[in-house]
């Protein structure tokens, strides 16, 4: 089972094998690849989650920069469910494309400085785009 902070949910289908560090970018790519899986359990919270644990920012500016568990309290809430939840990722990824409009990414990752390369919402579009069909 991974553990996975609400608003990771979004950066995965944004990610391009680029972070912030080696580690990182190793991790993510891991997990990235795991993730996609329909069948991969999940558990979502809004705390330090199997991302976080490889990040160098998690010692230094991350809570002061972007808020992180203010942006996964904005998914949680557009997600209608509670941190703890555990869903196979099928599921939760189903609801995410339900749940939440490409554009609400512009409201929910204001404060994240990834969001204008615009990687998260064409990931999400795509998403969206397949699960339509
Ligand atoms: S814009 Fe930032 S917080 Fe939002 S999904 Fe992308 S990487 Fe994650
Ligand atoms: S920037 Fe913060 S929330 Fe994002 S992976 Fe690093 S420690 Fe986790």
């Amino acid at each position: 089972m991974f553990i996975i902070r609400a608003h990771h949910l979004l950066c995965v289908l944004g990610f391009k094998g680029y972070g912030y560090s080696e580690d990182f970018i190793d991790n993510f790519t891991k997990i990235h690849k795991e993730v996609k899986k329909k069948s991969t359990i999940i558990k979502i919270v809004c705390e330090k989650d199997d991302v976080c644990k490889c990040c160098p920012k998690l010692r230094t500016d991350c809570l002061e920069d972007i808020n992180p568990g203010n942006i996964d309290k904005a998914v949680l809430s557009k997600l209608k469910i509670a941190a703890g939840s555990i869903y196979k990722s099928e599921t939760i990824y189903r609801k995410l494309t339900d749940c939440i409009k490409v554009d609400d990414l512009d409201v929910i990752c204001a404060s994240c400085p990834w969001l204008e390369k615009g990687w998260c919402k064409q990931g999400l579009k795509k998403l969206k785009d397949k699960l339509a069909v």
